[in-house]
């Protein structure tokens, strides 16, 4: 049995290709479609907003795609992320179970979100793109690809849903340290933004409007292409890294997990940790169980429809089919602001409805508990976001204490919450409620969800 704390490679152990789940799945995925004439879209559609190496990653089969060497040489900043042991977690919950957990939160930007970031800005400059847009929630996203294009060259203009932007004054200092613009959303800078401040002028944003304010000025500009920080099945595969380190740290530890954990906002850094377990299982390994866990003011997961929807909020950008809470639909204002979107990442939706994960919500104060808890026992203060995973990787350990069980638990600790502290004071005063979401407005986003013909 081993002590130790921290499972820690060697650069020269940093990973040399991403790993598609694509190639292994029993069923294919439903292709997405186009926004105007709801027919399956081809690569020359995607065109305007993505630039062509993304959009064949995008569509790829093959199961591993090499990482370019100055991508790799940009990630040896931070990577191969530390994976650690949480004896004293396990030690304060009392639980016989074996808790890991692989920590993002030692980039630059404090979480996951570089890993598809540096990868992203490469692949665009390779094709001679100047400009990017993008949106962002929490700010995470947006600092991400803030930076990488401070790496690569490329003027990066991001929109920030107007809540988050007052709520987290700090994220857009560092914003613009990188050199980017942030604008809050819905803003005057384009139609659709124009459009949502006429109808009402102190709308809080969502990420639906931030994306189709983007979308909107890639889709206007010839120099300028799109960025999105989750989601589609590029951005999962890049997030794979965490996954393939973790596989080689575990052997390290001598232990195999029993169960894998990660929060789902837009379903990257879960898939992440996951994807190259479940690959294996779906080529005859390990199966272990996969734990999705979503706060319960958005649960498109658990509570959306999986149905065709628009990815944005002015439909725009193609429809892809997911689990969806109508792309209407706004949630109540909480703090976990990277996992405010209305839909799931179409993979993530197509393993959930193949039965191969399971998924779970909770409130937000019961996660700030379990975060606080995490900090007392481990050290690292976690992002709200991650406050999920940290959750549902306790009541995984809680289980196994109950039935007398050693499982292996296994979580994604997908950043820090140091630009988080006013929710976390917020917390301590008394302050965070739990809002639930209002149903009538659930059931009207999801009747206005579009009617698509059945693919022949
Ligand atoms: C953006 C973000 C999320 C949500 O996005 P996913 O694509 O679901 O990973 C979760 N945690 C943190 C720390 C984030 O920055």
């Amino acid at each position: 049995m081993s002590h130790q704390t921290k499972y820690l490679l060697e650069e020269s152990q940093l990973p040399k290709a991403w790993y598609n789940i694509q190639a292994d799945l029993p069923k294919p995925l439903p292709p997405p479609l186009h926004p105007g004439t709801m027919q399956p879209l081809g690569p020359a559609d995607l065109a305007p907003l993505f630039p062509m190496s993304l959009i064949q990653q995008e569509v790829s089969q093959e199961r591993e795609i090499e990482i370019p060497e100055p991508v790799r040489d940009v990630l040896r900043l931070w990577r191969p992320s530390p994976l650690f042991r949480a004896h004293r977690l396990e030690k304060a919950l009392g639980t016989p179970a074996k808790i890991f957990y692989k920590y993002e939160g030692v980039s630059p930007a404090g979480s996951h979100k570089p890993n598809t970031a540096i990868p992203q800005a490469f692949f665009n400059m390779t094709e001679g793109v100047k400009k990017l847009t993008t949106e962002t929630g929490a700010g995470q996203w947006g600092t991400s690809l803030a930076f990488a294009g401070s790496l690569f060259g490329i003027d990066v203009t991001v929109f920030q849903v107007r809540v988050s932007y007052d709520q987290k004054p700090y994220r857009r200092a560092v914003m613009e340290t990188y050199g980017a613009r942030c604008i809050a959303s819905p803003s005057m800078e384009t139609n659709y933004g124009r459009s949502v401040l006429a109808a009402r002028p102190d709308h809080p944003g969502s990420l639906g409007i931030a994306i189709s304010e983007a979308v909107e000025i890639a889709a206007t500009n010839d120099d300028t292409k799109y960025a999105l920080g989750s989601v589609l099945n590029h951005v999962l595969m890049h997030q794979t890294i965490t996954g393939i380190e973790a596989m080689q740290q575990m052997q390290m530890a001598d232990c195999w997990p029993d169960v894998i954990v990660g929060c789902t906002g837009g379903g990257s850094n879960f898939a992440g940790i996951a994807f190259p377990f479940i690959g294996q299982g779906l080529r005859g390994g390990a199966k272990p169980r996969i734990v999705a866990v979503e706060p319960a003011a958005c649960p498109s997961l658990t509570r959306g429809k999986y149905a065709y929807d628009f990815g944005d909020t002015a439909h725009m950008a193609p429809l892809t089919k997911m689990h969806t809470l109508g792309s209407t639909f706004t949630p109540p204002g909480f703090h976990a602001g990277g996992l405010r979107y209305h839909g799931m990442a179409p993979l993530v939706s197509h393993l959930k409805e193949l039965g191969l994960l399971e998924a779970t919500a909770y409130h937000q104060t019961e996660c700030f508990a379990a975060g606080v808890a995490f900090a007392r026992a481990e050290g690292i203060v976690p992002a709200p976001e991650a406050n999920h995973a940290v959750k549902g990787a306790i009541e995984e350990a809680l289980r196994c204490k109950r039935e007398g069980r050693s499982e292996v638990i296994l979580f994604n600790l997908c950043g820090h919450g140091h630009f988080d502290m006013a929710a976390y004071q917020a917390y301590f005063s008394g302050q965070l409620r739990d809002d639930h979401y209002d149903e009538a407005e659930l059931a009207m986003a999801l009747a206005g969800l579009p009617s698509v013909p059945e693919p022949a």
